[in-house]
């Protein structure tokens, strides 16, 4: 394996914590009670919102309810958001409850950190809600160097601050520094890992890459030159439910049938991991 590793570059979502399985108890339990409350019909509800997340680049799309058209015209002359909102509360609560790291996550970064590692977290989700899972977990300063996509774009006249309903020093990392990768820039692009190596002075041959997506992640490192490593416990496609996410998800057709149909065999990991302590024996 060479050089001697001294940076970890972890994906988040289903590498670091159970992605899919918050989103998936949390939307579905708010699309049951929007459905309950409207008299909308669920599959309406799910076509309507495929082109807002699409619009929006995000499947957490935070202003979500007062874009969808049905419910906007149900309620007018008020805001879906205010109507329903025992439907957000449900999505909240749920996502709260849902949210956890993998078994000996923090056990395996803190090892790695006391070995003078420097551990990198790399997702293509929106900076709100990772900073969100960041601190919800407990990683918030375990992870040196975050980059992440910027925050979604939101309508005119709706600011960030609106949408929040806690106090503003519950937002933001304390500890986790918090850097962004451009807008309109996913994975597996090389050039990001790239550049994410050359900011933080490391070469390829420094690097550890640990992530869920054959497509995205592994194919990514190994593209770079960097040893990649594959959470193979993370991955969720063969999963029913996450049919839910293909068809409200702000992918195109083309990024869903791709995954979809991808030949085993196809993206082979250097590394497969059972758990994310595996990452251990790479150092
Ligand atoms: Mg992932």
């Amino acid at each position: 394996m060479g050089a001697k590793k001294s940076v970890l570059v972890t994906d988040l979502d289903n590498t670091t914590w159970d992605w899919f399985e918050a989103w998936f108890r949390s939307f579905s339990a708010m699309l049951e009670k929007l459905s309950n409350d409207s008299g909308v019909p669920r599959s309406q509800l799910e076509a309507e919102i495929r082109p807002i997340h699409q619009l929006r680049g995000t499947t957490e799309y935070s202003n979500l309810l007062n874009e969808i058209p049905s419910l906007r015209a149900a309620v007018l002359p008020r805001e879906p958001a205010e109507v329903f909102d025992e439907a957000l509360h449900a999505l909240h609560s749920e996502r709260r409850r849902a949210t956890r790291l993998y078994p000996r996550v923090l056990e395996t970064l803190n090892r790695l950190k006391s070995e003078g590692v420097t551990v990198i977290a790399y997702t293509e989700s929106v900076a709100y809600w990772t900073e969100w899972r960041i601190k919800h977990t407990g990683l918030d300063g375990v992870i040196d160097i975050l980059y992440s996509a910027p925050d979604h774009d939101l309508p005119r006249g709706v600011g960030v601050e609106s949408l929040r309903q806690r106090d503003p020093s519950s937002y933001g990392l304390r500890q986790t520094e918090h850097r962004h990768v451009g807008k309109g820039e996913w994975k597996p692009n090389p050039e990001i890992l790239r550049a994410i190596l050359r900011d933080c002075g490391k070469a390829a041959e420094d690097a550890v890459y640990i992530g869920d997506s054959l497509i995205k992640d592994v194919s990514m490192a190994q593209s770079v030159g960097v040893l990649d490593a594959h959470a193979e416990y993370g991955q969720v496609q063969h999963r029913d439910e996450y049919n839910l996410l293909r068809r409200v998800s702000h992918w195109t057709d083309a990024d869903v049938e791709r995954e979809r149909a991808l030949p085993s065999g196809v993206i082979v990991p250097t590394v497969s991991c059972t758990s994310f302590e595996r990452v251990l024996d790479l150092f």
